[in-house]
C-alpha cells in the first residue's frame, strides 16, 4: 500500500495487516513460549551426529544447564562471547544460554584467518570462546577462555563443553535469575563483508523478537511453517540469515530444525529423503551447486514444500530450473540485511493465505514496518515502480554498528531510516525488486549496468559453472563491464573470450557489453553466498595473476 505523507514521502507497507508484537521480553523466553505445549516434540536432529534427536524440553534444559555453566565462568549481563562453531546443537545451546543470563553471542566463521578472528574477539570484548579443538591454534593463548565441544582429547588449557557445562553443577532458572531489558543486545553478527571489512551490528531482544514474529507470527504468518515441517539448517548459524530465518524461527514455530555442518551435496540429499524436509532455506551459490549436479535426480525430494532463497541475487534461469526440478515447492526470496534484523521483504506466498508473487521478486515488505526508495543522489523520495535507494524503518533495525556511531549516524538518519545502500523499486502489486547495490553498479558513460544481470545471462550459458562480473577503469567510458568466468568441466572446454562476449552482446543493449573476459577456477564467495566482488576487485587493480 501506498501512502503520500505531508512531506512528499511516499511509504510503502506490507500487505499483511500489523500484529502486536510481544517484543518487551526477553529472546529465550519468546522463542519457547510454547514449551509446556510442545516438550516432546523433536526440536533438533543433529544430521551431522548420527542424527542424534534433541525434544524442546532437552533442548531448554541444555541451554539452562549451558547459562549455569556460563554463569559459573563469570560471564554477566551484557557480556559478550564467541561461538566459533560450524551448525551444531551446542551453537543453539550456547546463543540462547547467553540470551538466558542477558549475555551478547557473537557467531564468528572458523573459516577465518586467526588475525581476523582475533580482530573480531577484540571488537567484541569476548573473554570466553566456545568453539572446536580443531580451531584454538587460531585463537589467543592468554587473556581467553577456550570451551571445546569436542568428546575426545582437548588441546591443554582448553575446557570441555559436556564436563563443563551439561554433567555439572545445577539448573538455571530462567524465571527468576537475571533480569533482561529489551533493549539489552543479544546477538553480535558480523556483516559478510561483501563490500568492505565485516561490520559488527548490533541486535537486541527486541530487534530480533520483532524480525522473527514479522515472519511467523499473527494469524496469517507470512511465513507459514507447521508444527510437523522438518526445516535443513545448512546455511551458517554465524550468520544472521540462518540463527534468525532458520533456527529462531523453527523454534519459535516449534518445528524441527535438522542442523547440518557445512553443504555437502550427497549429504544434504540424503538427509533431505531420509528426514522428508519440508523447508529449505538456501542461497544462490548452494542452488548454482544443486541444479548443476546430476545427482540430484537420485534422491526423492517430494517430501519439500518451501524453498526460501535469500542473500544475493537469485538468477532467472537457476530459479526456472529449481522450479523444473522440484514442481511441489513453494519457492520465492526473501531480502535481509544484517543491520535490519536482517529480513527487510519476504515472499508472500509462504503466507497461510498466501498472495501471489512474480519471479525474480524477493518478496513483499515484511510487517510492522515501512520502506521507502528515494533517489540517492536528491534523496528525494520516489513512487512505484522507479529503482532507488530502499530504505526501511520499524523494531527489528539494529541499535547500532558495534564502537562506531559515525557508521550508525550514516547508515539510519535522523528519522529512523536505515539506509540499505541496495537499489530496488516496489511495483505495482508491492512486490520488491532488488536492481543491484549501489556501490556495485558499473557507471559505463553515464549509463548504469548492474553486474548482477549480466551474470544472471552468464550463468544461464550451459557452458559456463559459474560468473562474476565487476568494474574495470576505462579511460573513455570510466568504467566498463569484464567477466570472470568458470567453465564449465561437461561442456565448457573450449568456451572462448570471444564466445562468452558475443553470448552477451546478442542479448543487451550496447553499453552493457563485456569488455574482457578471464577464465577462472572458481568465483571466491562469502560463506553466506555472497560473490566477494572486492576481491576480484583487487585482482584487477593489481593486475593479479588468475
Ligand atoms: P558488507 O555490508 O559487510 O559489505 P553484505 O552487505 O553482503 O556485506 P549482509 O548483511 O550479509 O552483508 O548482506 C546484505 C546484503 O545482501 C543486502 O544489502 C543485499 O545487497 C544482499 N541481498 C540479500 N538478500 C538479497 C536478495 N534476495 N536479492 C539480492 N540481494 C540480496
Ligand atoms: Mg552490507
Amino acid at each position: 500500500t501506498e501512502v503520500k505523507t505531508d512531506t512528499e514521502t511516499f511509504i510503502f507497507r506490507s500487505k499483511f495487516p500489523d500484529i502486536e508484537i510481544p517484543n518487551d521480553q526477553p529472546l529465550h523466553t519468546y522463542c519457547f513460549e510454547k514449551l509446556s505445549e510442545i516438550a516432546d516434540r523433536p526440536c533438533l536432529i543433529d544430521g551431522s551426529d548420527s542424527d542424534r534427536m534433541y525434544t524442546f524440553a532437552e533442548t531448554h534444559f541444555l541451554c539452562r544447564k549451558t547459562a549455569a555453566g556460563l554463569k559459573r565462568l563469570g560471564v554477566k549481563r551484557k557480556d559478550s562471547i564467541m561461538v566459533l562453531l560450524q551448525n551444531c546443537p551446542e551453537f543453539v545451546f550456547t546463543f540462547m544460554a547467553a540470551s538466558m543470563i542477558g549475555a551478547v553471542t557473537t557467531g564468528a566463521n572458523p573459516h577465518c584467518t586467526s588475525n581476523e578472528i582475533k580482530k573480531q574477539l577484540a571488537a567484541s570484548g569476548a573473554r570466553i570462546i566456545v568453539t572446536e579443538s580443531k580451531y584454538v591454534e587460531k585463537l589467543p593463548s592468554e587473556g581467553v577462555t577456550i570451551v571445546v565441544i569436542d568428546t575426545g582429547d582437548i588441546p591443554a588449557g582448553c575446557r570441555r563443553f559436556s564436563s563443563e557445562f551439561i554433567d555439572a553443577g545445577g539448573d538455571f532458572d530462567v524465571e527468576s535469575e537475571i533480569l533482561i531489558n529489551s533493549d539489552d543486545p543479544v546477538a553480535l553478527p558480523f556483516s559478510s563483508g561483501t563490500t568492505g571489512l565485516p561490520k559488527g551490528v548490533v541486535l537486541t531482544h527486541k530487534n530480533l523478537i520483532t524480525s522473527i514474529a514479522q515472519q511467523v507470527d499473527g494469524e496469517n504468518p507470512n511465513i507459514h511453517v507447521k508444527p510437523n515441517d522438518v526445516v535443513i539448517c545448512v546455511l551458517p548459524l554465524f550468520h544472521i540469515f540462518s540463527l534468525n530465518s532458520v533456527l529462531l524461527c523453527s523454534i519459535r514455530s516449534g518445528c524441527t530444525v535438522l542442523l547440518m555442518k557445512k553443504f555437502e551435496i550427497t549429504l544434504f540429499l540424503e538427509l533431505i529423503q531420509k528426514h522428508h524436509v519440508s523447508i529449505a532455506l538456501v542461497v544462490p551459490p548452494l542452488v548454482l551447486a544443486l541444479m548443476k549436479n546430476p545427482k540430484v535426480e537420485n534422491y526423492d525430494l517430494s517430501s519439500i514444500r518451501m524453498v526460501h532463497c535469500g542473500a544475493a541475487p537469485l538468477g532467472k534461469d537457476l530459479e526456472i530450473t529449481l522450479r523444473e526440478r522440484l514442481p511441489q515447492a513453494i519457492f520465492g526470496q526473501g531480502y535481509g540485511m544484517t543491520e535490519a534484523g536482517p529480513v527487510l521483504t519476504m515472499c508472500p506466498t509462504f503466507a497461510k493465505h498466501p498472495f501471489p508473487s512474480k519471479s525474480g521478486s524477493c518478496g513483499t515488505i515484511v510487517r510492522n514496518a515501512e520502506i521507502k526508495i528515494i533517489d540517492p543522489e536528491t534523496t528525494v523520495s520516489l513512487r512505484r515502480n522507479h529503482p532507488g535507494e530502499i530504505c526501511i524503518r520499524g523494531e527489528e533495525i539494529m541499535k547500532g554498528y558495534l564502537n562506531d556511531p559515525e557508521a550508525t549516524a550514516r547508515t539510519i538518519d535522523a528519522d529512523g531510516w536505515l539506509h540499505t545502500g541496495d537499489i530496488g523499486y516496489v511495483d505495482d502489486d508491492d512486490d520488491v525488486f532488488i536492481v543491484n547495490r549501489l556501490k556495485e553498479l558499473i557507471k559505463v558513460k553515464g549509463f548504469q549496468v548492474p553486474p548482477a544481470e549480466l551474470e544472471s545471462l552468464l550463468i544461464g550459458n550451459p557452458a559456463i559453472s559459474d560468473a562474476a562480473v565487476v568494474a574495470q577503469k576505462d579511460e573513455v567510458a570510466g568504467e566498463v563491464p569484464v567477466a570472470y568466468v568458470v567453465r564449465s568441466e561437461r561442456n565448457g572446454q573450449d568456451l572462448t573470450e570471444d564466445d562468452v562476449k558475443g553470448f552477451i552482446s546478442k542479448q543487451v543493449v550496447f553499453y552493457k557489453r563485456l569488455h574482457k573476459v578471464y577464465f577462472i577456477a572458481s568465483i571466491p564467495k562469502s560463506s553466506s553466498g555472497k560473490i566477494l566482488r572486492r576481491k576480484l576487485q583487487s585482482k584487477l587493480t593489481n593486475n593479479l595473476d588468475l
